[in-house]
């Protein structure tokens, strides 16, 4: 067994991780780069997950209102109630992760009722923003 010292792609945070001598890896400063801590490494695969489910229930509102379906309203609603469920959950991962206070609003699934076609844009602009009260807040500790 090898171990190499990486430093965490997203927080920065030094870890170890460790791989077999025959597991065949050359470039090992290339796979150093890709490496991501336990936490950051579930956070991500979660975020991801629920952008794919999310945009994939705002594709379904897109052809509902382009096609030619007798159950149109019904479609809607019950997309809303998915996107409810599903941006609460998005919250809740989003604020545990950055160690932020849980503030849903039922904007947000308007937002993707709005604009559904726009879908994973709004979803990465929220976690941007939600970024960035993080260190807003972690600057502000910081101040004298
Ligand atoms: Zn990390």
């Amino acid at each position: 067994m090898k171990s190499i010292d990486y430093e965490c792609k997203f927080c920065g945070r030094k870890g170890t991780a460790h791989y077999h001598e025959d597991a065949g890896v050359e470039n090992v400063e290339f796979w150093k780069s890709l490496l991501a801590c336990n936490r950051c490494a579930d956070f991500h695969s979660a975020r991801l997950r629920l952008f794919r489910f999310l945009t994939d229930v705002c594709t379904h509102v897109v052809q509902a209102r382009t096609g030619n379906f007798k159950n149109r309203e019904e479609l809607e609603t019950r997309s809303r109630e998915i996107l409810e469920s599903s941006t609460k959950k998005l919250c809740e991962l989003v604020s545990n992760f950055y160690r932020l206070t849980n503030l849903w609003s039922n904007d947000f699934v308007e937002v993707l009722m709005e604009r559904p076609d726009a879908a994973w844009n709004s979803l990465e602009f929220y976690v941007s923003r939600r970024k960035k009260e993080a260190s807003f807040r972690d600057v502000a500790a910081q101040l004298p």
